[in-house]
């Protein structure tokens, strides 16, 4: 199997003002379909590993054949993570979560409130490239994590419910190094439809 650059809901342009037309293209365009092509590249030498879905290669990544792990690793990941992350953005979006997810965060962190603060904290913060993920273990329980460069959840045993993409990439054509101003306006369009869709497809 081929991997190919999952086409957007949304025009470039849907999520404007908060994250550029231009940021969009070249993170999905670009970004996104250089981990793609790296990932086919990496699989095309171990033909047996290519029809595996690719959260199993993620998930014991330690069995796949050294010579491409660290490309399946970073290739992979960086496919799977921005795959969820266009899914869970949008225009019209932002607010609350609604629903099981929201039950699940006012249960784990308090308030919606106080989950956005963690997240946003936990994202900012994370030294270097990465990414701020609310993760569900097997029992649906959530967690706030950041992990370096494409590494998934998936590789910790967690499955991600949500990222928040804080490579300079994401932000840096319209917002420069203002990863705070990035991650703020954020909260602006988050689809909690679809994460609410990916927490529940997570407890399966
Ligand atoms: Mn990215």
């Amino acid at each position: 199997m081929t991997y190919t650059l999952p086409k957007l809901d949304y025009a470039y342009n849907a999520l404007e003002p908060f994250i550029d037309a231009k940021t969009m293209e070249i993170h999905h365009s670009k970004h996104h379909q250089t981990y793609i092509d790296k990932l086919n590249a990496a699989l095309d030498k171990h033909p047996e590993f290519a029809g595996k879905p690719l959260e199993e290669l993620l998930k014991n990544i330690n069995s796949v054949p050294e010579d491409i792990r660290t490309a399946v690793r970073n290739h992979g990941g960086g496919h799977l993570n921005h795959s969820i992350y266009w899914k869970t953005l949008g225009p019209n979006c932002g607010g609350e979560a609604q629903g099981e997810i929201a039950a699940a965060i006012s249960k784990e962190f308090g308030s919606f409130t106080d989950f956005k603060k963690k997240l946003s904290e936990t994202s900012v913060n994370h030294f270097g490239s990465g990414w701020g993920w609310l993760v569900a273990d097997s029992s649906g329980k959530l967690s706030v994590i950041s992990l370096p460069n494409q590494d998934s959840p998936l590789m910790q045993g967690l499955k991600p419910v949500f990222g928040i993409d804080v490579w300079e990439h994401a932000h840096y054509l319209l917002r420069q190094n203002r990863r705070a101003e990035y991650v703020e306006v954020l909260w602006n369009v988050i689809n909690w439809n679809e994460v609410g869709e990916v927490y529940a497809s997570a407890l399966k």
